[in-house]
């Protein structure tokens, strides 16, 4: 029996399992980091079709198949499914319903999106209820968990068994929120609590998932400090502002993790040699490698900028449009993107990588392995994003002393620190403007740094020493639980 808290995560991502981002690397690590701290800790995520379900050796449990579920006036049947992460104790809940989530990918825009994520919240209420489970804490990830809270409030919270539950919602990215149609109002099964929906938003004809998570939730955290004051701004709220602003101190700021099993140089398994601080000739050799293979044809003393990202509009590539190939026209450097998604994005690397066809490659999709070469042997980390809540790819860059070219915003002004040459201090290049001009300056800026062996040889030291381990920003989240369960 555990001595720790009882802890419930609902995600709708999990690493390797389901990943589109940071919220699948980010609830695993904390599920892992939160069992080995002895917590009764269950992961619950709903089994997609592309779940692997030998890899996590997913297993029937008596009594949780073939289970009706209503959701408003929709009927399911659903069954749980019990099995374990690879290296990763922490139970797993996989909620299997294959008329909700067998589909061509995670997220879908069929018209019954919201009943997916509605559906496996329910769920989870009836698996704990099954399983005679009474949470402590449930941890809630983004819109598609963010009814718990009120279904706790509304309904749920009346049982013993939930009695002494409590809500955190994270907030992993604003920007994705959930609505749909007041017309599907039904939906919420909330009879004559529906008074407890947003009413102004109901006025307007929708529904926002996200909201009533930020109304209802015992606490709300964002992915960094800096963000969490960034969204209660009108600049970076996307509109929820004045709903965070209302629950004043319950919102604050936890830096994401970083899972050093998966992303240290000293141990990557994806690279064929590895390396630390005292051995960047290998990180030297890896990229004379690396360059070979991706047909570019510099030298190994041309610095090379790697990218990896989803390609959208937060992630601010169209402040590359001018500035990149400027740069490129003028300067040595060699250029890798990898990632996927809006067609304009892709459309500008893929152009790009036609006119500097030596220097710039392109690869579109989305490649773990790759990802993990780009860090290991990148000298310059791309990450112009207009706004980042945490981002975690200038934080691998640090380890692997990949110096980060970012904007000062959320969490990467939360884990870079502009390279100061007077004093040696500092980790990265940072700009402040969402424009061109300002990000051509920051890379020109990092160029010269790098350029220097002094400069680059003490960014790169400064990055690698810095910690952003789980052990650290775990504690974060187990002392705020420690506070809403006392409460
Ligand atoms: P976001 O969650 O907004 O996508 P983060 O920086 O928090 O951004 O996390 C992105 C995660 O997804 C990182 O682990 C990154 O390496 C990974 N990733 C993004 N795009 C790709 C891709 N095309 N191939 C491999 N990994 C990717």
């Amino acid at each position: 029996m555990s001595t720790g808290f009882a802890i419930a995560l609902l995600t709708s991502e999990v690493a390797p399992l389901s990943k589109t981002g940071g919220l699948a690397d980010v609830t695993a690590a904390l599920a892992k980091h939160l069992h080995a701290g002895g917590h009764d800790v269950r992961l619950f995520t709903p089994c997609y079709g592309s779940v692997d379900r030998a890899a996590v050796a997913a297993q029937p449990i008596a009594g949780l198949a073939a289970l009706p579920l209503a959701v408003g006036p929709h009927a399911y049947v659903f069954s749980v499914l019990r099995g374990s992460l690879p290296g990763n104790a922490a139970p797993l809940y996989l909620i299997d319903c294959p008329e909700l989530y067998e589909r061509a990918a995670i997220y879908t825009t069929d018209p019954d999106e919201h009943l997916r994520f509605l559906a496996f919240t329910r769920a989870v209420f009836a698996a704990c209820q099954r399983l005679a489970w009474g949470p402590q804490i449930l941890h809630c990830h983004d819109w598609h968990a963010a009814f718990a809270p009120l279904f706790l409030k509304s309904s749920y919270g009346k049982e013993p068994l939930f009695a002494a539950t409590r809500t955190l919602l994270t907030i992993h990215n604003i920007g994705y929120q959930g609505i749909f149609s007041a017309a599907q109002v039904a939906d919420l099964d909330l009879g004559e609590r529906a008074y407890m929906l947003h009413q102004g938003d109901l006025a307007a004809g929708r529904i926002n998932a996200l909201r009533h998570g930020i109304l209802y939730a015992d606490a709300i955290t964002t992915v960094s400090p800096t963000h969490a004051r960034e969204i209660t701004t009108d600049e970076y709220g996307m509109g929820m502002q004045d709903s965070l602003r209302a629950r004043g101190t319950a919102l604050s700021g936890i830096l994401n993790g970083v899972d050093y099993d998966e992303w240290d140089p000293r141990r990557d398994r994806y690279v064929l040699q590895h390396f630390d601080a005292d051995h960047l000739q290998v990180k030297a050799a890896l990229k004379r490698v690396f360059l070979r293979r991706l047909g570019l044809r510099v030298g190994g003393e041309v610095p090379l900028a790697g990218m990896v990202s989803r390609l959208a509009a937060q992630k601010g590539i169209e402040l590359m449009y001018d500035a990149l190939p400027r740069i490129l026209d003028t300067r040595e450097l060699a250029f890798i993107a990898l990632g996927a998604g809006e067609p304009q994005y892709e459309e500008f690397f893929t152009r790009l990588a036609q006119r500097f066809p030596r220097r710039v490659v392109f690869r579109r999709g989305y490649d773990e392995k790759l990802a993990h070469w780009i860090e290991a042997t990148s000298d310059l980390y791309l990450m112009p994003s207009r706004y980042e809540p945490c981002g975690l790819n200038q934080m691998y860059s640090l380890r692997y002393g990949t110096i980060p070219v970012v904007r000062r915003t959320g969490g990467l002004a939360d884990s870079v620190e502009h390279y100061n040459p007077d004093t040696g201090s500092g980790t990265g290049v940072l700009f402040n403007d969402f424009d061109g001009p300002a990000f051509a300056w920051a890379l020109n800026l990092a160029l010269d740094l790098y350029a220097n062996p002094v400069h680059c040889a003490r960014l790169r030291a400064n990055g690698m020493r810095r910690d952003f381990s789980w052990q650290h920003q775990g504690a974060l989240y187990e002392a705020l639980y420690a506070r809403l369960i006392a409460a």
